[in-house]
């Protein structure tokens, strides 16, 4: 073989474990054959705060992130959208945003779709094309395979609040620069203060790690239930990892179930 052909391979094949180190850490094989295994009945808590799913009468659950999360808040005067009393306020408030370059490339802004008094909600990672286009989240093949998974543990997808870490389309559906995150987050931080959910669920690497602020990978992050601000949660595979690869639906459904038990322990003691 030439030395140039054997050099594109090899730069491929790079690449390629570079990816999955990204995803799956450097213990794949271990981490994925105990989760798979060896269940744990009920699941490790990764924090040293209680994770009590609090109810919607309780004193807030979520910290106002003006309070808890100002490092992490780009620096800079005190913006409109912070005041947003509900979700109808916000989005009219961040709808036209252009803070970063995907601004000018959406077709649609997508905010969030969903019960904005849910118990639950779930976060992705950025809009595809088909959310581009309709303006909505998780809509699309894996918007529809999202429903199912809910459906699958008896949530319906209206009784469910569902964003994702950025309002725009990156392009070719690359993952989020640092930057757009930057930018970007602190919108769902208010969506969380304003909806209050008693559980989250992160789909995907990206939406965990940028979430948790860990670079931790998605088995590792799958095998406990984290902390957010006192919120119990979850992390599983993105709907589009599972079109791609439906080995990995049987763990996902494992995910979920998990989830779903520590959701109806919380509801039946509230
Ligand atoms: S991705 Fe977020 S920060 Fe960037 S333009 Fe869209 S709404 Fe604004």
């Amino acid at each position: 073989m030439p030395e140039s052909e054997l050099e594109a391979v090899l730069t491929q094949a790079r690449r390629f474990l570079e990816q999955q180190k990204r995803m799956y850490g450097t213990t794949m094989y271990l981490q994925q054959k105990l989760s798979d295994d060896t269940l744990p009945a009920a699941p490790s808590v990764r924090s040293t705060a209680p994770v009590a799913a609090p109810s919607k009468s309780a004193p807030a659950p979520v910290p106002a992130p003006a309070a808890t999360r100002a490092a992490e808040r780009p620096a800079g005067p005190k913006e409109p959208w912070h005041d947003a009393a509900d979700m109808k306020q916000l989005n009219a408030k961040i709808c036209n945003c252009l803070k970063c370059s995907l601004g000018k490339m959406r077709t649609k802004f997508v905010f969030g779709v969903g019960n904005t008094n849910a118990d639950l909600m779930v976060i992705g990672e950025a809009p595809g094309a088909d959310e581009d286009a309709q303006g909505e989240p998780f809509v699309g093949r894996a918007g529809q395979l999202l429903n199912k998974i809910l459906e699958a543990v008896n949530f319906k997808r209206e009784e469910v609040y569902i964003a994702n870490i950025l309002k725009c389309r990156p392009p070719e559906n690359r993952r989020p620069h640092p930057d757009e995150v930057e930018q970007c987050e602190p919108y769902l931080w208010k969506q969380i203060e304003l909806v209050k959910p008693k559980f989250i669920l992160c789909l995907g690497l990206t939406a965990a790690q940028t979430l948790l602020k860990t670079e931790e990978s998605l088995t590792s992050l799958r095998a406990s239930v984290h902390n957010y601000h006192g919120v119990p949660t979850y992390v599983t595979y993105h709907p589009a990892a599972l079109l791609r690869n439906p080995n990995w639906k049987r763990p996902t459904w494992e995910d979920v179930q998990k989830l779903r038990k520590a959701y109806d322990a919380a509801i039946n003691n509230n």
